[in-house]
């Protein structure tokens, strides 16, 4: 659990002032994997896990950064920032300092508290939480001394996915920051990464969201998002010969994939197949939550599923297992993994009267399937980054 009142005092014994208060959330997504880099449409919501930033202003041009997850402090000139990823936790407000800069932001000195929640680098977005917290942070900051920069959700979303892209070095798409800072409590947000353009779905009071962390990260995780990154490119390039119209696969139909998809290698044809299906699905769901037809919702989340599974072949076995713990349970709306791949969490949508008895039976029977303690997280849709 959060808590505010425990960051700021911790703030003001280490830096002696009374800080800001800013707090993102992490997300889930319900459905739309990897689909936002080719422009495509995901359906997160924000979660009630989030990060809080305290900030405080300094008089002199120095930052210093401290997280109360890692029991670590950093500080830097803001005249001689790094230019390159250290590999380090404090690579994100660093990169986000740097991108605001960029922009034009005029930063003077500060002092920043982090300390969140969500769990770390389990597909539940702790980074684009850290990284929105801080921006909202360092814009006060700036504001403070006489910045006139204003920036709206969408905007901040943006040099934030810039930070990750450009100075972390994780080629992830819009989503992440998009909902942290966009999201609405009770509500899953479909996302055209197109033109960012949104509507929020209300999320029935009768459905609950748990969250089951298979508690297992494949080391070879990142490889593989760049290989699959390089194979949707490469799909999208070869229906590009045929249809110049085409930028990314969002603009490619099944129909396309039948006709040209034997021009391509059988593993990028799959690849490419998840995400062209995989959009259809992510609109379709929308729908379903929005007229509450949970058969329809539970049915095309197990084919997201499956085609994460089988044709984008970035699941696991403990994942499956979970999915398929899940989709035994008549209390359970539906289920799939959710996040980046190769484990992370499962998302369920759950019948509320019955959301704890679910989460105690995944607990049980995936301990006696694989040897290891899940943890099950009971979240509900949250609102977006703010001032608290
Ligand atoms: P995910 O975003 O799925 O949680 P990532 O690997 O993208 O996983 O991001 C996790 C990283 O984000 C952490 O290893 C750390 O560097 C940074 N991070 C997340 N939360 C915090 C925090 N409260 N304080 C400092 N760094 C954090
Ligand atoms: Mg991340």
């Amino acid at each position: 659990m959060l808590d505010v009142s425990a960051t700021k005092e911790v703030h003001v014994k280490r830096f002696g002032a009374e800080p800001a208060m800013f707090m993102a959330p992490g997300r889930v997504n319900l459905i739309g994997e990897h689909t936002d880099y080719s422009e495509g449409f995901v359906m997160p919501a924000a979660i009630d896990f989030a990060t809080l930033a305290g900030v405080s202003p300094r008089a002199d041009r120095q930052i210093s950064i401290s997280s109360e997850n890692f029991g670590d402090q950093a500080v830097f000139d803001l005249d001689f920032l790094p230019h390159h990823p250290r590999h380090h936790w404090s690579d994100y407000p660093i990169g986000v300092l740097t991108v605001l800069k960029e922009v034009g932001v005029k930063v003077s000195g500060f002092n920043l508290t982090l300390s969140g929640d969500v769990p770390l680098g389990s597909g539940l977005s702790s980074s684009a939480s850290v990284e929105v917290a801080t921006a909202l942070a360092i814009l006060e900051v700036a504001a403070k001394s006489g910045s006139t920069h204003h920036f709206s959700g969408p905007e901040i979303a943006r040099l934030c996915q810039r930070a990750e892209n450009h100075f972390v070095g994780t080629q992830s798409g819009i989503m992440d920051q998009f909902v942290s800072c966009c999201g609405a409590a009770g509500k899953a947000l479909l996302l055209d990464c197109r033109d960012l353009s949104f509507e929020l779905a209300p999320i029935s009071p009768e459905l609950s969201i748990v969250i089951c962390n298979t508690m297992v990260k494949h080391s070879h995780a990142g490889g593989e998002y760049n290989t699959r990154r390089a194979e949707i490119e490469a799909g999208a390039e070869i229906i590009r010969l045929h249809r110049s119209d085409v930028r990314f696969l969002r603009d490619v139909t099944v129909a396309d994939l039948e006709r040209w998809g034997d021009e391509m290698l059988p593993d990028v044809l799959k690849r490419c197949r998840h995400v062209v299906t995989e959009n259809l699905r992510t609109v379709a769901a929308a729908r379903a939550l929005e007229q509450n037809d949970l058969p329809t919702l539970g049915r095309l989340m197990a084919e997201s599923h499956a085609s994460y599974r089988d044709d984008f072949e970035a699941s696991c076995k403990e994942a499956d297992i979970l999915v398929e713990l899940a989709s035994r349970e008549p209390a359970c709306v539906g289920a799939r993994l959710t996040g980046g791949g190769f484990g992370g969490c499962t998302v369920n949508l759950v019948h509320t009267a019955e959301a704890d008895q679910f989460g105690k039976k995944m607990l049980e029977e995936y301990l006696q399937a694989t040897g290891i303690a899940a943890e099950i997280y009971h979240c509900h849709a949250a609102a977006g980054a703010h001032r608290i």
